[in-house]
């Protein structure tokens, strides 16, 4: 009876493994969940445990089996041990952004300087005059706490700060073009990460987009013939994450400003990414700045906080005082307001533009983007050997070079020049492409997460945005990296 042996396991009656199956109290009086308790606290381990005895019930009960290991005690025990570590792990998590793109929207977009976070520390862990005039004694306005250094790098005459360059927008529009037509180029209609459309923005804020001109061109005579008495503003978009090539025209800010005032109208620009460094003086392509709009007679010019400017997530409206004072009036300013964390981190990253020698340096953002081929080929040199080994038997690395982008909707045709360890499976042909992607897949499982982009049969890590400060945890917990085969 060949079969036998077989049939037996499976066919044990539920009941049986069922009973086989320890109460609750049984596995909280072992002494290894004991230990487990003390770590993790009484009530989360009663949780896992529950959770864990539930499981084994369904599959006594569901498959008819019961994997005889999982009752004794060690496997018990790690079995809990495993669920306690992930459920106490953080779900925002820290991950390697070896992805090429380094203002990635996904991936936090800007990491802060050191003298932010210590800014936002104190600004959380102490009362703080967030709005709270300390001179007068008196009650004050949060945006006081910004605003002049805000002007002094932009020269601007007021500013104002929200939750985001989308807010930004939505609020300046709402406040200025309400049930009036916002006149915009049919060229600059963009979407920005999927959610960021101008023409929803422009109706959720109740204002009627007034589109002119031609996708690819649009001239000063499209905007002058379609203003008329329902014209609230004239609107220019940045449009950043995209370029179209070739046979294009736009106007310059400057025409529309002059068109826009010779009509006694507002003339707004959103810049998505303004920078207020000078990149070409760092060797990067240039980036409209919000100083240049204003110059160019722009009346309200809006920009992201976590883009270029390398700070937290805000948006930052500048321009006109009278506007600005309207728009603090709104009362979906409140609603869109900053919380003192922000204003801390902002002041001080603006604080670093002061001193624009040393801003490459102090501003991680813009020392990632200025970071030399040579630097960052180094590096990929110290870790091909590390990462031939880890990856042993599963795939080939080589040092290539390849192209980082700024992210965020800069400059997407200026590419920056960088190095990567390109992984190619061993496997060719059929069973690659699968291959590949649990190569992506081991990486993306380490306890800090290493995310790559996959490219022409290879995945890539970009070590432009590998920190000197990183390397050694990066290499220690590759030691770490299972390839399921
Ligand atoms: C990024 C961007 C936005 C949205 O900014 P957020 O800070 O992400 O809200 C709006 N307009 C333009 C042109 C952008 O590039």
């Amino acid at each position: 009876m060949p079969n036998t042996q077989s049939n037996t396991v499976s066919k044990t009656p539920a009941s049986v493994l069922l009973a086989a199956i320890p109460s609750v109290d049984r596995v909280l009086n072992m002494a290894a969940t004991q230990d487990l308790i003390v770590e993790y606290g009484r009530m989360p381990v009663l949780t896992a445990i529950r959770a864990m005895l539930t499981e084994l019930r369904d599959q006594v009960t569901r498959l008819d089996i019961a994997p005889p290991d999982i009752l004794t005690e060690p496997a018990i025990n790690s079995y809990l041990q495993s669920r306690l570590q992930r459920a106490s792990r953080p779900t925002l998590r820290p991950v390697y952004n070896l992805t090429g793109t380094v203002l990635h929207t996904n991936l936090g977009r800007a990491q802060l300087p050191d003298v932010a976070i210590q800014a936002v520390i104190d600004a959380m862990t102490r009362p703080c005059n967030l709005e709270y005039d300390l001179d007068g004694g008196s009650r004050g306005d949060r945006d006081s706490l910004i605003e002049p250094l805000l002007l002094e790098l932009t020269g601007a005459e007021a500013a104002t700060v929200v939750n985001n360059n989308a807010a930004a927008v939505f609020l300046a529009l709402n406040t200025l073009g309400l049930r009036r037509e916002v006149i915009v180029s049919r060229g600059e209609l963009v979407e920005i990460g999927g959610s960021f459309r101008v023409p929803d923005i422009m109706s959720r804020a109740g204002c009627k987009l007034k589109e002119v001109g031609a996708t690819n061109r649009t001239h000063l005579k499209d905007y002058a013939e379609s203003v008329s008495s329902k014209t609230a503003l004239l609107l220019k978009v940045h449009t950043s994450n995209y370029a179209i090539q070739g046979f294009t025209a736009t106007v310059a800010e400057k025409d529309l400003a002059d068109l826009a005032h010779e009509h006694g109208l507002p003339f707004m620009v959103d810049l998505g990414s303004g920078t207020l460094a000078d990149l070409k003086k760092l060797g990067l392509p240039s980036e409209p700045s919000p100083q240049e709009s204003l110059a160019s007679g722009a009346d309200l010019v809006t920009f992201s906080g976590d883009k270029l400017l390398g700070g937290p997530q805000a948006g930052i409206i500048i321009g006109r005082r009278d506007f600005i004072a309207r728009i603090k009036k709104n009362p979906l300013k409140r609603a869109l307001r900053v919380d003192k964390m922000t204003y801390a981190a902002l002041d001080a990253v603006l604080r670093l533009y002061r001193d624009p020698e040393r801003l490459t340096q102090n501003l991680p953002t813009l020392r990632l983007l200025t970071r030399s081929v040579m630097e960052i080929d180094s590096m990929a040199k110290i870790l091909l050997p590390v990462m031939e080994q880890a990856l042993a038997g599963h795939a080939k690395v080589a040092i290539k070079p390849c192209h980082s982008q700024i992210g965020s909707g800069s400059l997407p045709i200026d590419l920056l020049p960088s190095m990567c360890l390109s992984i190619t499976p061993h496997v060719r042909g059929r069973g690659e492409g699968s291959a590949l992607k649990k190569i992506e897949q081991a990486f993306r499982s380490l306890p800090v997460p290493v995310l790559g982009r996959i490219t022409d049969g290879a995945f890539c890590l970009d070590l432009r945005c590998l920190e000197e400060k990183y390397v050694n945890e990066f290499i220690v917990q590759l030691g770490q990296l299972s390839i399921i085969a």
